[in-house]
């Protein structure tokens, strides 16, 4: 206890600054009623009595959980004997102070929220003091006024005091440094000089004075300031915005102090707010749910979850969205496919047409100027193949000519192109193939074409065809697409004017010369 010049400068300071208000009176005789040891319990019960609203509320607290008399008092005299008459004591100066000193249309200071923080804070110390066996018989009543302090600056400075109050809520302020700074005195020590002044007992007055720095150690596992500090955390927990933080760090120390496990330490979170609903409510408070932290922890889950649900929804519907898109895309590439056989192929013999096969010839010449190779262009037309269609009929020349088609896709590689170049007459290109080359496929497409039989109604129709050929050789002078076609197909003339069912080879500057 401070009790030395500078103690007594600062209560002068204290004096100067503030209008220590006085105790009301009924507490006054609270007091001096349980100071007369013989006749105390009488005194007492006749000074509560005497007040049937005090009464009422006295019953109801006594009877509550947190004294264990679960409905079993019914007059004070019966509280007095179960509860003791210290505890009534303090129960009753409890009433009667935070009657006297809540003022709800106080302007700026929050009567309401510090009276409902303070006996929140009331109820966890009692609640630390129970269940840890610590029998600190005055600890609701100490954590209850542990802030008057702060009741009695607001009083006299008004919005002066709200600003600093204001202030300390930011991170990491501290609001006895902030009053010391303005005042040369905290709330610790103003609610110390007030309680002295009322002569309250050193062991309701000296914690409330160490509060924000509770000297450890002087008691075997927790000395009441520590009580009050952790009381005041555990309330805040139900009035402040950090709920979370707070309570794990609650959690944590109740752990490490009072040597229980992790479940305990919630229940104790969760019995704060059970117990701090029922008693709020007979302080005359605006009732208000306080919710168990671990229902609210639920109820953050229950959220979590929720978004985690959503959240997997949207993946699913977006999986879904891209499946569909990609299923699209297959379906319009096979499309786009289609369309490109449509426009390229033959629609009577599924080879590819005269379009493509220009395309595909420029393409291949220009490959062949580039890397200096060789491409081959055969050009056949079936002989005599007027006679075919006028002894048969016309859908028996188209058989043929199907016939003929598949006969040569199937003599060819894969890279070569073979077209139908109109009419009955045909078109290979042979890519990297030399005149060598081309004058042995040439040969063997006429061998092959001579021996297919197209069976129509029970007839066999054998067909022969000529050729022209040409070959762009790396070493040959550069050419055209159309003087290589004028090449081959001269070719294919001569094999006409020569007999027919043959092939005649040309080189492309033979042409030229002419
Ligand atoms: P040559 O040996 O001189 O080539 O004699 P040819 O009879 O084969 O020549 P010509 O040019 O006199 O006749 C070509 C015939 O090919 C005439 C035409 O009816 C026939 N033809 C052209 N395209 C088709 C077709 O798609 N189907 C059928 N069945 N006949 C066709
Ligand atoms: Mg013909
Ligand atoms: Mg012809």
């Amino acid at each position: 206890m401070q009790t030395n010049e500078n103690y007594h400068n600062m209560r002068q300071l204290i004096d100067k600054e503030l209008n220590l208000p006085s105790l009301p009176v009924i507490a006054v005789q609270i007091l001096n009623a349980v100071q007369k040891d013989d006749t105390a319990l009488t005194v007492l019960g006749e000074i509560i009595s005497a007040d049937p609203a005090l009464t009422a509320k006295m019953l109801q607290v006594a009877n509550s959980a947190l004294f264990n008399c679960n409905g079993e008092i019914t007059n004070i005299n019966r509280a007095m004997s179960v509860l003791g008459t210290n505890t009534i004591k303090n129960i009753a100066l409890s009433f009667v102070i935070a009657a006297e000193f809540n003022d709800p249309n106080a302007g700026g200071f929050n009567h309401d929220r510090y009276w409902r923080h303070a006996v929140t804070a009331a109820v966890s110390a009692e609640l630390l003091s129970k269940s840890f066996n610590l029998q600190y018989n005055d600890i609701f009543v100490t954590a209850l006024l542990q802030d008057i302090g702060m009741l009695v600056i607001s009083m006299t400075k008004g919005d002066e005091y709200n600003s600093i109050l204001k202030e300390a809520r930011l991170p990491h302020a501290d609001l006895s440094v902030l009053e010391k700074k303005k005042y040369g005195f905290n709330h610790q020590q103003v609610g110390y000089a007030l309680l002295t002044n009322w002569l309250l007992p050193n062991s309701i007055c000296e914690p409330i004075l160490y509060h924000h720095g509770p000297q450890e150690g002087t008691e075997p596992r927790c000395n009441p300031a520590e009580i009050l500090q952790l009381s005041n955390q555990l309330a805040t927990i139900y009035t402040g915005s950090e709920t979370a933080e707070l309570a794990r760090k609650c959690q944590l120390t109740l752990i490490e102090k009072f040597n229980i496990d992790e479940a305990q330490a919630l229940d104790l979170l969760d019995a704060v707010a059970t117990n701090s609903s029922k008693i709020i409510t007979t302080f005359e408070l605006s009732p208000r749910e306080i919710k168990p932290y671990s229902s609210l922890l639920q109820e953050a889950n229950a959220e979590l979850a929720k978004l985690n649900t959503s959240n997997e929804q949207l993946i699913l519907e977006m999986q879904e969205a891209k499946e569909k898109a990609e299923k699209l895309n297959a379906e319009l590439q096979d499309a786009n496919t289609r369309l490109k056989e449509l426009v390229y192929r033959d629609g009577l013999t599924g080879l590819y047409n005269h379009r493509y096969f220009q395309e595909s010839l420029s393409h291949e010449l220009a490959r062949a100027n580039r890397y200096q190779t060789s491409v081959s262009l055969i050009m056949f037309d079936i002989d005599f193949f007027k006679k075919v269609n006028d002894i048969h009929g016309h859908p028996a020349g188209d058989l043929v000519l199907m016939n003929i088609a598949k006969a040569v896709s199937g003599a060819v590689r894969p890279c070569d192109i073979v077209a139908r170049y109109g009419g009955e007459e045909f078109a290979v290109i042979l890519p990297e193939t030399s005149t060598a080359g081309a004058k042995v496929f040439a040969a063997r497409l006429r061998r092959c074409v001579e021996g297919i039989a197209t069976l129509v109604d029970g007839q066999q129709i054998y067909v022969t065809v000529s050729a022209g050929a040409t070959t762009l050789n790396p070493k040959g002078i550069a050419t055209t697409k159309d003087v290589l076609i004028e090449t081959a197909d001269r070719g294919l003339y001569m094999s006409k004017q020569n007999g027919r069912n043959q092939v005649t080879i040309l080189e492309p500057e033979t042409s030229l010369n002419q």
